[in-house]
């Protein structure tokens, strides 16, 4: 297997075969080595795919990618032990195509996309780990994999290796993941007839909506739960902090099961059969805890790099995007065949400049500022339902009467100076 790519890419998600598409259709020499059966067999997404950043790489791949719905409503609930405040968006707009995202299952999706590489020249490696990168002189010049005589060599190694990050780790690019840096996530697929998701949701033929749960679906840890729409199958599935879910007894498992009998959440998935079961990583550390994206010889993608951002459930459109601008500083480095730091340095910049860096730069806090304060699900998300409640109950307490309870149920054992500077907190967190 000894032999010389222009590049190698370490793993067949999003991210990775995004970079090898990239390279691949712009003539160089790609192989992508990825561990499990085939690609996407590891790969669990709740899964929303996004639209703008798939057709950045291939143009009209809704036209031929195994989609399951177009995202027509996307919903947000405030979940209390029995009740829920909701908000959310439904536009007829996103019924037309080009569709703005799409539920996907990762399995095919993958599948799909790495027979894409294939086409356009690049070599997939199955079941074949990558132990080491094989470092000369303190450049990354190829990969040691765990099939006999396995090293293959290369100008440039693309880690897109996911959360786990074994192998930027082992550069040094960054330690070990503290707890309060990814959230665990597990996740469920249940078997329930096109027609039932259709008149459950409320969904015109075909189209699919989705829903993430704040609150009780996680019982009050940082982190959310959702419902997805597929063709046949539902997506349901719930995450926290490592740090808060470790404390817990409860097993994450548990978890999902408790949140499945929630009396707003039961009603969609009534005799629904489960298929499949997940439980997986997803990096939450945000801005402060990406590590440095490249080295000489090599480059940082997608989750293996912690580019998620967590607020707004984003994880595959800044693997792609990521994966895209390794691929183009890759395609750069071989026109001046220089590959240290300084030329792939330029992938650094694309990152920082685009909406990857940005958005992450927006929430640095919002994760810390939720985890450090217990009170934003425990206290004021239920205060929230109350308050809605408060004001639907038509009981004969008069509406100014109604307002004075609501404010002292949100002041309930805090000053209005303490509850003031928490929700200054939270603003300055999401601003
Ligand atoms: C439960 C859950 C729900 C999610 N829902 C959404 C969602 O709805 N929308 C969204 O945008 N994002 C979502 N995400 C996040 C999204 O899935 C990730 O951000 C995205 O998959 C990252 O892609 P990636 O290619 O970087 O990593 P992965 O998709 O994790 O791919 C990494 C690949 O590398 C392979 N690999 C690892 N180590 C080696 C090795 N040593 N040698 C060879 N191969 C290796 C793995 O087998 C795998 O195929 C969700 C994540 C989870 C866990």
């Amino acid at each position: 297997m000894s032999e010389k790519f222009d590049a190698i890419v370490v793993g067949a998600g999003v991210s990775g075969l995004a970079a090898a598409y990239v390279m691949a259709t712009n003539g160089l020499n790609v192989a992508i080595i990825e561990r499990g059966r085939k690609p996407g067999a590891k790969n669990v997404m709740g899964g929303v795919l996004y639209r703008k950043m798939m057709e950045e790489i291939i143009p009209e791949f809704w036209k031929e990618a195994p989609l399951e719905r177009p995202i027509i409503e996307q919903n947000f609930w405030l979940l209390d032990h029995n009740s829920v405040v909701k908000t959310g968006y439904r536009g007829m707009e996103w019924a037309d195509m080009p569709h703005n995202n799409y539920t996907v299952f990762r399995g095919k999706f993958d599948q799909w996309f790495a027979e894409k590489c294939v086409q356009a020249g690049a070599l997939l490696i199955n079941e074949t780990a990558v132990k080491h990168c094989i470092v000369k002189d303190g450049r990354v010049i190829g990969v040691e994999t765990d099939r006999p005589e396995g090293d293959l060599y290369a100008d440039a190694v693309i880690l897109a290796d996911g959360v786990n990050s074994l192998l930027a780790k082992e550069l040094g690019l960054h330690t070990e993941w503290r707890k309060d840096e990814v959230a665990l996530a597990v996740m469920e697929v249940l078997k329930l007839s096109a027609d039932k998701i259709e008149e459950r949701f409320h969904l015109n033929r075909g189209m699919g909506a989705t829903i993430e749960l704040f609150g009780d679906g996680t019982d009050g840890m940082v982190g959310t739960a959702y419902v997805y729409t597929n063709q046949n199958h539902i997506s349901i599935g719930c995450g926290a902090l490592l740090s808060q879910m470790s404390e817990r007894t409860t097993t994450p498992y548990e978890l999902l099961e408790r949140f499945k009998q929630h009396p707003m959440i039961k009603p969609l998935i009534e005799g629904a059969e489960p298929c499949e079961y997940y439980a997986h990583l997803i990096p939450e550390g945000g801005y402060r805890s990406v590590p440095p994206l490249v080295r000489d010889g090599v480059l940082v993608v997608g989750d293996a790099a912690q580019l998620v951002n967590g607020i707004h459930r984003e994880g595959s459109n800044l693997a792609m995007t990521s994966g895209r601008f390794a691929a183009e500083t890759v395609i750069r480095a071989k026109e001046a065949n220089r590959f240290d730091r300084q030329t792939l340095s330029h992938y650094e910049r694309l990152v920082r400049e685009s909406f990857i860096m940005k958005d992450l730069k927006k929430y640095k806090t919002a994760s810390k500022t939720l985890e450090d304060n217990p009170d934003y699900f425990h206290h004021y998300l239920p205060a929230v339902n109350d308050a809605m409640k408060e004001m639907f109950t038509v009981d004969g307490v008069s509406k100014s009467e109604k307002q004075k309870k609501i404010i002292k149920r949100f002041l309930r054992n805090k000053s209005v100076l303490g509850a003031a500077r928490d929700g200054i907190k939270l603003l300055w967190a999401v601003k």
